[in-house]
């Protein structure tokens, strides 16, 4: 395989995967891998689930895609399936998670503007945040390393500590139009928002009418044993922005507005060409329906307690693990030692993780991942740890 073509923006691993069922991916020469990083929260379902591939057969045989200058029935159906499991009413579709925030900021700018005229446009962000690539959602991503080489940022946004009530009440004034939130800092290193701290959150929003945006693209659909994150909160945002297990695989986005927060657009002021196209909606039905209706999202708790307990156990007996991390299958192991390390380790024994930050690895099994493969994932990290403490 030639890779001479391929631009340099990954570190990746020296292996090329040719095909995957549920939990295991197989390299070019047939080696077996356990998957517990899952397309980075994407695959939910693991790889080439039935109704996926079904979905994407009939849907391709009767309309990929349609012009948004038109309506499409997937798309409307899409949607509904959303609102009907939330607190919202109103969906914009787009393809990727970074696209979802890019919408979310920009309908938080409109509804400034509509306000209070042209001043009330600051975004909040919070330090150790990742919201995607794009110039709009870099700019808000709390991580030095990625926002250092390509300043100027879009300008009009606050860092506020993560957690640090005070410091959110001494940057919030009448000139912020949104607040931006990871429920749970996933590539932040798996940090969990103290209930106080969104419901100060809400309360500022509130009181300076500007919107909440929750960035549910990592912690969203099922990963914490609830279709949508904020559930597992006592807060509701105005604005949710989701991703990746949306399509199990198939590319596809989508921000959710309240009521309030989807009268800002109007058409002309945004759009997505690709955004809510049929084949992407109907892999979307497919996936929601199996994580809501084929009971999946019900048994992530289980699941979730059972892997926990287990890590506790090799906690105390090897003595790398420093904490173990986080809700439902969003799951995070800090080390003792360097991430990436451990995570090599991993790898050299066939097992996919990936790192969060410099010490934590994260565990993002598919959310329909069975005991059998819990214990096999389990077996194996028990080798690293035995052969890391020598
Ligand atoms: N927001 C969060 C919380 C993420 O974890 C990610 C990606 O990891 C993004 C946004 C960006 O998503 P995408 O890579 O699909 O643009």
């Amino acid at each position: 395989m030639s890779k001479n073509c391929i631009m340099n923006t990954y570190g990746r691993f020296d292996v090329n995967f040719e095909k995957g069922i549920g939990c295991k991916l197989y390299d070019a020469v047939g080696h077996e891998y356990m998957d517990f990083v899952s397309g980075v929260a994407v695959n939910c379902l693991g790889h080439c689930h039935p109704v996926i591939i079904d979905a994407l057969a009939k849907q391709s045989s009767q309309l990929m895609h349609v012009s948004n200058y038109y309506w499409n029935t997937t798309q409307a159906l899409l949607s509904e399936k959303l609102i009907d499991n939330c607190d919202h009413s109103k969906v914009f579709f787009c393809n990727s998670g970074t696209e979802s925030v890019e919408s979310a900021l920009k309908i938080a700018r409109k509804y400034g503007k509509l306000k209070d005229g042209s001043d009330k446009n600051v975004f909040i962000y919070m330090d150790n945040s990742f919201h995607g690539r794009t110039m709009g959602a870099l700019s808000v991503t709390g991580q030095e390393k990625y926002q250092v080489d390509f300043r100027p940022l879009i300008e009009g946004t606050r860092k506020v500590i993560f957690n640090d009530i005070e410091d959110l009440k001494k940057n919030f004034d009448g000139n912020v139009c949104g607040i931006i939130i990871e429920p749970i800092q996933g590539e932040g290193g798996i940090n969990i928002a103290n209930s106080e701290f969104l419901e100060e959150a809400r309360n500022l929003c509130d009181k300076y009418d500007a919107l909440l945006i929750f960035d549910e693209v990592q912690c969203g659909m099922g990963r914490l044993g609830s279709l949508f994150a904020y559930k597992k909160f006592s807060v509701i945002p105005d604005v949710i922005c989701i991703a990746k297990a949306l399509g199990g695989g198939f590319p596809i986005g989508a921000t959710i507005t309240n009521e309030k927060a989807s009268t800002a657009f109007v058409p002309g002021d945004h759009g997505c060409t690709f955004g809510g196209n049929p084949l992407g909606c109907a892999v979307g039905v497919a996936v929601l329906t199996e994580l809501i209706e084929g009971g999946v999202i019900d048994k992530i708790e289980e699941k979730s307690m059972y892997i926990k307990d287990q890590l506790l156990k090799l906690k105390v007996k090897y003595g790398i693990i420093d904490e173990i991390k986080g809700m439902g299958l969003l799951i995070g192991i800090s080390l003792k030692i360097d991430a990436k390390k451990f995570s090599k380790s991993c790898f050299n024994k066939r097992l996919l993780v990936v790192t969060a930050g410099e010490n934590v690895v994260r565990l993002l099994p598919p959310l329909n991942v069975s005991k059998k493969n819990i214990d096999e994932f389990l077996d194996i990290l028990e080798v690293v740890l035995s052969e890391i403490a020598g």
